[in-house]
C-alpha cells in the first residue's frame, strides 16, 4: 500500500455560524486531512503536535481509521493549538477570532522512520518551518508534495512560506489567499505569480463555487455540487486537500489528467464535511454515500455537445 504522510494542525476550534456556536471540539488542519484520506486505500500518518488537554477519545478517533499517529507528540504541561472563527451570513467569507498557537509554537516535527520514504506528502496547514522541516527529514523524493497554507501564515511568516512553497510540487489555496499572495486580483493572473513561485500545480480554491486547477497554460474547472443545507464550512478546504492527496496516494499518477479527478474527490468529500458542525459529518459518513455522491458529480458536468 502506498503511504501519505499528513502534516497540519491538530487542534481545539471554537465555532460560530448563523446557525449555532459551538464550544471547544476537535479540529485542525491535519484532523480533517486525515479523516478525509482515510476513504482511500492507502496507509497513512499524520506529524503534528498537541497537549496533555488534548481528550484520548479525539487519538481513539484517528487510530480507529487506521491513521498512523507515532509522529504526533503530545506535550506533558502544554495546551493544544486554538483557533476560534466565525462566519458571516453567506458562509463564505469568515473572521478568525483568535489563534492560540500553544503547544504549536515550539514544535519541532519528528518523521516517523518508516514514513521517511513516503509516497505523497501532504503538507498541511501550520507554521511553513515545520512544513520545511518535514521535507528536510525525507530519506527519499516523494511522487508529490501538496501544500496548503492561509493567510495567518502570509502575514506572521511570509519569507519562510515562500521558501517552503518553492520546494512544494503543488498548492492548494483559498482565491483570497492567492490573491494575497500573488499581489493579484484575476486569479489566472495570481495562478501564474504563484506558478512562478515553484509549485507546477496551482489549486484555487473558491468555497461553494468550486476550485480551479492551473498547470502551464491549462486550466480544469471543478464546482463544488450544490447542497440544499451548510451548516459549518470549517475544514472544507483541508478535508479538499486529503481528498486530492488520498486520491493521487492511491493512484499513484502525478498526471494534470488525474490531478482532474483528484479535484473532484477533493470536492467531493469537502461537500460532506460542511453538512454538520467541525469534524461530525466526516465521522459519520462511509464509503457508499462517498460513492453514490461521486455519481451526482458526474451527472452535474456531464454534457455532450457535439463539435
Ligand atoms: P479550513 O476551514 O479548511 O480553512 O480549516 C479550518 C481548520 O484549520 C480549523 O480546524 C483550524 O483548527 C485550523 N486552523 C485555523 N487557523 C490555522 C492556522 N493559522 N494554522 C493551522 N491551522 C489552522
Amino acid at each position: 500500500m502506498n503511504k501519505l504522510l499528513i502534516v497540519g494542525t491538530v487542534a481545539f476550534d471554537a465555532i460560530e455560524t448563523p446557525f449555532g456556536k459551538t464550544d471547544k471540539i476537535l479540529g485542525g488542519a491535519g484532523t480533517y486531512i486525515g479523516l478525509s484520506a482515510a476513504f482511500f486505500n492507502l496507509q497513512s500518518a499524520i506529524v503534528s503536535v498537541v497537549g496533555d488537554d488534548f481528550p484520548q477519545e479525539y487519538l481513539d478517533l484517528l487510530t480507529d481509521r487506521d491513521i498512523d499517529i507515532s509522529g504526533l507528540e503530545v506535550v506533558n504541561g502544554g495546551k493544544t493549538f486554538f483557533w476560534s472563527g466565525r462566519y458571516h451570513n453567506d458562509l463564505n467569507s469568515r473572521d478568525t477570532l483568535d489563534t492560540q498557537l500553544n503547544v504549536l509554537a515550539d514544535f519541532q516535527p519528528k518523521v516517523p522512520e518508516n514514513y521517511k520514504n513516503a509516497d505523497v506528502v501532504m503538507l498541511g496547514n501550520l507554521h511553513p518551518l515545520v512544513q520545511s522541516s518535514v521535507l528536510d527529514q525525507l530519506e527519499s523524493k516523494p511522487k508529490l508534495v501538496v501544500l496548503d497554507t492561509m493567510n495567518f501564515w502570509m502575514d506572521c511568516a511570509l519569507p519562510e512560506l515562500l521558501d517552503v512553497i518553492k520546494r512544494v510540487d503543488v498548492i492548494t489555496i483559498n482565491d483570497e489567499e492567492a490573491r494575497q499572495l500573488s499581489g493579484e486580483y484575476s486569479l489566472v493572473k495570481a495562478a501564474a505569480k504563484i506558478h512562478a513561485m515553484g509549485p507546477e500545480f496551482v489549486v484555487i480554491k473558491k468555497g461553494e463555487h468550486g476550485a480551479l486547477l492551473f498547470h502551464d497554460n491549462q486550466v480544469f474547472f471543478a464546482p463544488a455540487l450544490p447542497l440544499e443545507e451548510v451548516f459549518d464550512p470549517t475544514g472544507a478546504g483541508d478535508t479538499f486537500a486529503g481528498g486530492f492527496a488520498g486520491f493521487i496516494a492511491q493512484s499513484e499518477n502525478v498526471s494534470f489528467e488525474n490531478m482532474k479527478n483528484a479535484i473532484i474527490y477533493g470536492s467531493n468529500l469537502a461537500s460532506f464535511c460542511v453538512e454538520k458542525f467541525g469534524t461530525e459529518r466526516m465521522l459519520s459518513l462511509d464509503k457508499q454515500e462517498v460513492v453514490s455522491r461521486l455519481k451526482q458529480f458526474k451527472s452535474l458536468t456531464q454534457f455532450d455537445i457535439e463539435l
